[in-house]
């Protein structure tokens, strides 16, 4: 169904499960209730993974930091998911090798023990011997799974034998593996266009909001239209992220369960940079303590991040403080290489849903997830509290097995080991990967080169967006040589696209990778209106926008 169906089957139809917000958690409950039978619908009042879930560092990880604030259950659990990400979604996770430059040998011994009883102000900084720890538990908790190799420890010359920028004043070097989430943005989207294909049972809208409720009625706002419309859900989940207090009193119930920080991140357009990194993450220990990251991302370096609570999410921005601290951390590891605002590409901003807590230090705020259970009349409403990207999997399997239990349905199928999207059918091994550009270059007569070039955007969709590539005329884009016109059509109409950053920022990686000018955008405005049929002042209004978002969100200006 495309949205104008959707809300006219929404006239005579309410589902029985309403998810209010569509980032990674709330898109993760509505594939596993699709899956299981469940009459759902997913709104969200901006676009799909537009809020925390895209403001990640793009790691899939257990979070090695949070073993010394105890959280083992947490780093358990996250390590597992990591690597069923890595499995079920191979096109857009991959295996991260992450190496953490050590600067003392003995240090932070005494971290853990002091948290545990409280008495822990600022955690002193890791050395070699707890890191070696950390990570033993960490090769431990998937000893077995072999997704990821263990561990190793270079001593100072091997280190440097490997990265010759690397700061001579480190002693040690460790590198264990994590997942890289290419574009956390098309996970999600693909996630849920597979939650639809389970049937007219699950739908999914964007840019429809939650704005108030009256007895067991739900008023919703359609927001390209403002048109509202009303609905009775059984039971509604509020995934509504760092929003979830304020989606709460727009449902009358006062909550306090988010105390959200603020994390930023800036991506660098820096060859001698990337190159001195090679594949490896580089994670360590800042001068204030602060864990951060120097990040390989395509041929691009992403850095980040801040931890500053926050009462608005809506404000969340990079400021220039924090780019300072960027561009002087990067310093502390490759003191020789010199980066400045000039490469900066893009900048973004997000708030981390965390659980409400008096805790001192930002950093050591839990990560771990909770249901919230409230009730409006007879309708539950859960709150899901916190988490992180990285165990969405399990936490969307907790909420749907409370909602299955609530509905009095037992569960059908699990989601453990479901690929996602473009993950279906793929083909690990090079040989295998040429066999099916062959077959796909057979099927549709595509010039030779598309096959891969769609397989490294779009994994094993590459054969259904070439079919639909194939089956008009089609020509490629003028200012994005690489894109062609009936690929953007495909995204605009099979994809929910709504408005023009829809693509620019979250369907394609165009935005976030620096690609953008002003005449691409132009074009792609081109495309997009042509599908949506957008008359020539709207296609002008949506330029705007689109134009305002990047300047206002992300430091671009075209
Ligand atoms: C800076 C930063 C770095 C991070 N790095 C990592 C990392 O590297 N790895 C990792 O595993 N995790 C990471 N995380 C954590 C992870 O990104 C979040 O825990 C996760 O994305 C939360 O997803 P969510 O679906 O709960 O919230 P969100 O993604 O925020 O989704 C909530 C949605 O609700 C919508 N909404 C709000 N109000 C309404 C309403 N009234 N009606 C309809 N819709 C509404 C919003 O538009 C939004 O899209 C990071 C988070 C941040 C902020």
């Amino acid at each position: 169904m495309n949205r104008k169906d959707i809300l006219s089957s929404l006239e005579s139809h309410s589902p029985a499960v309403l998810i209010v917000g569509a980032g990674i958690n709330g898109a993760g409950t509505f594939r596993d209730l699709a899956l299981n039978g469940v009459d759902v619908l997913l709104i969200d009042r901006a676009d799909f993974c537009s809020g925390a879930s895209a403001a990640s560092s793009h790691m899939a990880h257990g979070g090695i930091r949070y073993l010394e604030n105890g959280e083992f259950r947490l780093v358990r659990e996250a390590v597992q998911e990591r690597n069923r990400l890595i499995e079920n979604a191979p096109h857009l996770v991959r295996p991260l090798p992450t190496t953490i430059p050590i600067f003392k040998v003995f240090s932070g011994l005494l971290n853990a023990p002091l948290k545990f009883l409280g008495w822990l102000e600022k955690p002193a900084e890791r050395g070699a011997l707890v890191i070696k720890i950390g990570l033993m538990l960490y090769d431990a908790y998937t000893r077995g799974q072999g997704t990821v190799p263990p561990h190793v420890f270079d001593d100072r010359a091997k280190a440097l034998e490997k990265f010759r920028y690397l700061n001579p004043g480190i002693c040690f070097a460790a590198t264990y593996y994590d997942g890289s989430i290419l574009s956390p943005e098309r996970l999600t989207i693909e996630l849920i266009l597979d939650g639809e294909a389970e049937g007219d049972h699950a739908r999914a809208l964007n840019y429809v909001s939650l704005v108030g409720v009256k007895g067991d009625t739900a008023t919703l706002r359609d927001e390209p239209t403002g048109s509202t419309f009303d609905l009775q859900p059984k039971l509604i989940v509020n995934a509504a992220g760092p929003w979830i207090d304020v989606a709460n009193r727009t449902l009358g119930l006062q909550t306090r369960y988010i105390g959200g920080t603020k994390g930023s991140h800036v991506i660098l357009d820096h060859p001698e940079l990337r190159a001195a990194i090679g594949k490896n993450e580089f994670f360590f220990e800042n001068k204030d303590g602060r864990i951060v990251l120097i990040f390989p991302l395509m041929d691009k370096v992403l850095i980040g991040t801040s931890d500053i609570p926050i009462e608005n999410p809506d404000e969340a921005r990079c400021t220039e403080d924090e780019v300072d601290y960027f561009l002087e951390m990067i310093a502390r590891v490759f003191p020789s290489i010199k980066v400045n605002r000039s490469h900066i590409v893009f900048r973004f901003s997000g708030v981390r849903p965390l659980a409400y807590t008096q805790a001192k230090i930002a950093g050591q705020i839990t990560r771990d997830h909770h249901i919230q259970e409230d009730v409006l009349g007879d309708i539950p409403v859960y709150s899901l509290v916190g988490g992180k990207w990285t165990s969405y999997r399990a936490f969307s399997e907790q909420v749907t097995d409370k909602v299955l239990s609530y509905l009095g349905l037992a569960r059908k199928a699990g989601t453990q080991n479901l690929p996602i999207g473009g993950g279906k059918d793929y083909p690990w091994t090079g040989y295998i990967q040429l066999q099916f550009f062959n077959r796909v270059h057979e099927l549709t007569g595509l010039p030779d080169r598309w096959p891969k070039i769609l397989f490294d955007r779009y994994g094993t969709r590459a054969q259904e967006i070439a079919a639909f590539m194939a089956a008009d005329y089609d020509a490629a884009l003028k200012h994005k040589p690489d894109m062609t016109r009936r690929e953007i059509a495909f995204l605009t109409q099979h994809e929910k696209i709504v408005h023009l950053d829809d693509l620019l920022l979250r369907r394609s990686m165009l935005a976030f990778l620096g690609e953008l000018t002003r005449p691409l955008v132009g074009e792609l405005a081109e495309y997009t209106g042509e599908t949506l049929g957008w008359a020539k002042a709207q296609k002008k209004a949506e330029m705007t926008r689109a134009l305002d978002i990047l300047a206002d969100r992300h430091g671009v200006r075209l």
